[in-house]
């Protein structure tokens, strides 16, 4: 019989949680530990080396003989560099020892990070500083600490310390407003996220066989399968035995790890699911979503199967992305984006409202740089994910009062109606207040935006600063325009009604997928980049350099250098995905279909040799289609091979070679496909040397 799982008792067993620090600090350092966790007071030396202290010895209790300071480089990747506790104790003997200052600060060589130019390598200096607002754990015998990165000279290299300085930002002016309209009590304001995680599972053993899945986390060749995801049969499915046998175990990993892992289903596409935790702050979400993409990984492992969280693994199906759902709190427990009974008469959510309307509409080319990437240039504006042009949802009750308030026109919210299922044994219930809008890049649910146009593999931590980065500043603007008012609540209604009077064009709740809305939403001046150069070349507008650098998250070196380090990424994915392309052409799908032409050419002359009646129709035709094919097939490699190399005149310029291969590069890519796909229809099984998507995507 199996155990049964006891979820309390599992639940955060290998985490430095707020329980064991309780437990194991003595009070005065606990509570100087907690305001700086909650209110984010600055934190003594003697009260970090407490917490080393007391976090080594429950590490040592639990196996572990070393420490890492976890962290987030502009890699893309989580990144960790592992010390043992050792100390020598001077009798040749060591005991096991971590300080404050060790806790504190980590020195990993910075060198080889992606600075984006900001350092020379000679200037190698970077150092790790832990955030106590995330709390260490515990894997595979090592204690992870997180932290964030700069450099020698005080340069932002990761995506948390941006995050972090945003919350703070944000914070402190929502606590201001907050305070304008009479809530004194409220003196931390916090933003939360649940970041939905889609992936794709597929057998170890066909993975191994694909040079293309190994290298670029994409199949770059590949005939559909003659099922798709055509009869909508995997969303919400039935869960296969296999597939539940990783989930429940990726359950209980993420669960010790204190991941609120909450939901879990079938995806739309085959071998696509998702899994979605209940939301925390912003830094633990992100925190969290790295560590569960990680764990994904390394449980799929055990159970021989292999987690792809690229964006688009298969051409023809669904790709995978990101819900990042995001809301703002105060420590007073209340939901800044919660509508309320009467939203009508709710000033405050319609100020904060306002504040997300703005920003969404102002910054909208920030919110499409922040999801643009390699992988999810295939799925924006391919009718699969929410397009490219970035519109918000606010749903028919919210929709409508938003046209009251425009309009000066008297608003009744309609209140939730009651869901009549019209059976009598099935209780009836209330309906939400506005159906989904599955089309909407920025869509309101209820009480948080889910913002859905983010890649699977995307690093949340970016989205999100710049979320909380572009509202800190409408909400700033807000607080200058209000705080010398005379009648306040006058100054408010006429403050709201002009920024959703202006910014009214963001707002769109039709569908996104139409080719309509591509036109409309020209004519309203929307901005709509189809990839990631041509998004990215707006990231260092003066407008953008301005909102980071006024509101103090990363200066505009900084800024400059995190859009030369995506170019660069960009134009290096990109050529791995041709040079793995020309490898898989050159060395195994020309050789392979030549010697199937082989096989048909002596089969015929075979039968023609046994008697001149014998029909070699079979034959011939498929050697004369298959031959064709391999000769466009050797001249567009042949093609793409010397486009790779043409590359070269574009070292100087990131963003011309970031378009080189995106117009040229990536074009001839898809050309080269074509005719590889063509081949695979007519090949045999035998010949053909890479699972089909067929084995890939039903073989688990
Ligand atoms: P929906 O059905 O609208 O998708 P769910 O309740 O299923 O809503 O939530 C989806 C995700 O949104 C979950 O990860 C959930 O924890 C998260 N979420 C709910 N409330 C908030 C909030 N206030 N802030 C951030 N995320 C939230
Ligand atoms: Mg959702």
């Amino acid at each position: 019989m199996e155990k049964t799982t006891n979820v309390p008792e599992l639940f955060g067993s290998m985490v430095f949680n707020d329980q064991k620090m309780k437990e194991r600090l003595p009070r005065t350092t606990y509570k100087a530990l907690k305001k700086t966790i909650q209110n984010g007071e600055p934190l003594d030396i003697s009260v970090a080396n407490a917490v080393a202290n007391a976090m080594k010895d429950w590490a040592v209790e639990m196996g572990c003989t070393h420490y890492t300071h976890w962290f987030q480089p502009m890699t893309g990747v989580t990144a960790e560099k592992h010390d043992s506790f050792i100390c020598p104790d001077g009798d040749g003997q060591v005991i096991m020892e971590f300080s404050g200052k060790e806790l504190i600060k980590g020195e990993p060589d910075a060198s080889s990070f992606p600075s984006g130019g900001i350092r020379a390598t000679f200037e190698a200096r970077g150092y790790t500083t832990w955030d106590p607002t995330s709390p260490a754990f515990i894997r595979d015998k090592t204690l992870y600490i997180p932290t964030a990165f700069c450099s020698y000279t005080g340069e932002v290299l990761d995506k948390k310390t941006p995050l972090l300085r945003s919350m703070e930002r944000l914070s402190n002016v929502a606590v201001k407003v907050l305070h304008l309209l009479g809530k004194e009590d409220v003196t931390r304001v916090t933003t939360t996220v649940g970041p939905e995680q889609e992936y794709f599972l597929i057998d170890k053993k066909m993975y191994d066989a694909r040079p293309d899945l190994i290298f670029t986390g994409r199949t770059l060749f590949g005939a559909p399968a003659p099922k798709g995801q055509e009869l909508e049969d995997h969303y919400f499915g039935s869960i296969k035995t296999r597939v539940a046998a990783f989930m429940n175990d990726l359950d209980a990993e993420l669960w010790k790890l204190g991941v609120l892992a909450k939901t879990k289903h079938n995806e739309v596409a085959p071998s696509q699911h998702e899994l979605a935790p209940i939301f925390s702050t912003s830094n633990i979400a992100t925190d969290h979503n790295e560590l569960t993409m990680e764990v994904m990984k390394k449980t799929a492992e055990k159970h021989g199967l292999v987690c792809l969280l690229h964006e688009k693994p298969f051409a023809g199906v669904n790709g995978s992305g990101k819900h990042n759902n995001w809301s703002i709190s105060t420590n007073t427990g209340e939901n800044l984006l919660d509508p309320g009974k009467n939203p009508e008469d709710n000033l405050q959510f319609q100020l904060f409202l306002a504040a997300v309307v703005k920003a969404v509409h102002e910054y909208q080319d920030l919110l499409r740089i922040t999801v643009a990437s390699a992988g999810n240039d295939h799925r924006l504006g391919a009718n699969e994910a929410p397009p490219a042009i970035i519109s918000m949802y606010l749903g028919d009750d919210l929709g409508a009062l938003v046209d009251a308030i425009i309009n000066g026109t008297e608003y009744r919210s309609k209140g939730k109606a009651d869901m009549l299922t019209g059976v009598d044994v099935l209780p009836d219930f209330k309906k939400d207040n506005s159906d989904r809008n599955r089309t909407s890049p920025f869509a309101f649910t209820g009480n948080k935006f889910e913002f859905r146009a983010l890649g699977s593999s995307l690093n949340i931590g970016c989205p999100n600063y710049m979320l909380n980065t572009m509202v800190a500043q409408e909400l700033s603007e807000f607080y200058d325009t209000l705080k010398d008012a005379d009648d306040l609540d006058a100054a408010l209604k006429a403050l709201v009604k002009k920024v959703l009077t202006e910014h009214q064009n963001i707002i769109f709740n039709g569908d996104n997928y139409s080719d309509e809305w591509v036109a409309e939403a020209e004519k309203r001046g929307l901005c709509n980049f189809r990839s990631l150069p041509e998004a990215m070349e707006h990231y260092v507008d003066q407008k953008n350099i301005d909102l980071f650098v006024g509101n103090g998250i990363v200066s505009e070196a900084e800024i400059r250098a995190r859009y030369e380090i995506e170019l660069e990424h960009y134009a290096k994915q990109l050529r791995i995905e041709a040079l793995t392309m020309i490898d898989m052409a050159a060395k195994s799908i020309t050789p392979a279909v030549s010697a199937f032409v082989g096989e048909l050419t002596q089969t015929a002359l075979a039968k023609k040799s046994l008697s001149a009646s014998v029909s070699v129709y079979a034959e011939t035709s498929l050697i004369e289609e298959l031959s064709a094919s391999l000769e466009g097939f050797v001249k567009k490699t042949a093609e793409l091979e010397a486009a790779v190399t043409a590359a070269a005149q574009y070292s100087d310029d990131n963003l011309a070679l970031a378009k080189y291969y995106r117009e040229t590069v990536f074009t001839l890519m898809g050309e080269l496909r074509a005719f590889g796909d063509a081949m695979e229809r007519k090949t045999s099984k035998q010949y053909w040397p890479y699972p089909s998507y067929g084995e890939m995507l039903f073989g688990v």
